[in-house]
């Protein structure tokens, strides 16, 4: 029993740790600004299969460098239907950061990176081809956000999703 109260309380320390760790988040794409991105990406309906936009589409040449928003463990790399070629870092607060539709992968799966390391290349993979190169973002939290729920189409999964154009317009300043 004490040997198991001392586990919790050590998982709990862990998680609050992650919790406070704190987050300033940079322009995932070499020399974006405000205008390579729309201020409105972010739940975009309708949006194909995905119903929702969840993210933003930050647009560059094909080839800029991705940089990685926040530091954190890569815990996915690899190649998916819609994001193509796509990688996934756990950051501070026990958020998801989704890069996807690159042209190349430039990290490897549970790789520690830093803030603005390089770890993939803007490209048009997965649902993407045939459209401008972009870089989709996003942010998913683990821990549900309530306060993030609508009562609209998909408001449940809406509580982990983050609006990442707040970040990245704070990053601009
Ligand atoms: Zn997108």
């Amino acid at each position: 029993m004490k040997r198991l109260k001392r586990l919790l309380f050590i998982l709990l320390m862990i998680l609050l740790t992650g919790y406070l760790l704190p987050q300033h988040l940079s322009m995932p794409v070499k020399g974006a600004t405000k205008e390579s991105y729309d201020q409105k990406s972010f739940r975009a309906y309708p949006w194909g299969s995905s119903i929702t936009h969840k993210g933003v589409d930050i647009f560059a040449p094909e080839g800029t460098d991705v940089l990685a928003s926040t530091g954190g463990l890569v815990v996915f790399t690899g190649v998916l239907t819609k994001g193509g070629n796509a990688l996934i870092i756990l950051g501070p607060k026990w958020r998801f950061h989704y890069y996807a539709h690159l042209k190349e992968i430039k990290t490897k799966r549970f790789a520690f990176v830093k803030r603005n390391n390089v770890i993939g290349l803007v490209g048009t993979t997965g649902n993407a081809v045939g459209k401008p190169p972009h870089l989709h973002y996003s942010i998913k939290s683990m821990l549900p956000l309530p306060w993030k729920k609508d009562e609209s189409i998909q408001g449940w999964k809406k509580m982990f999703y983050l609006n990442p154009v707040v970040y990245l317009n704070e990053s601009c300043n």
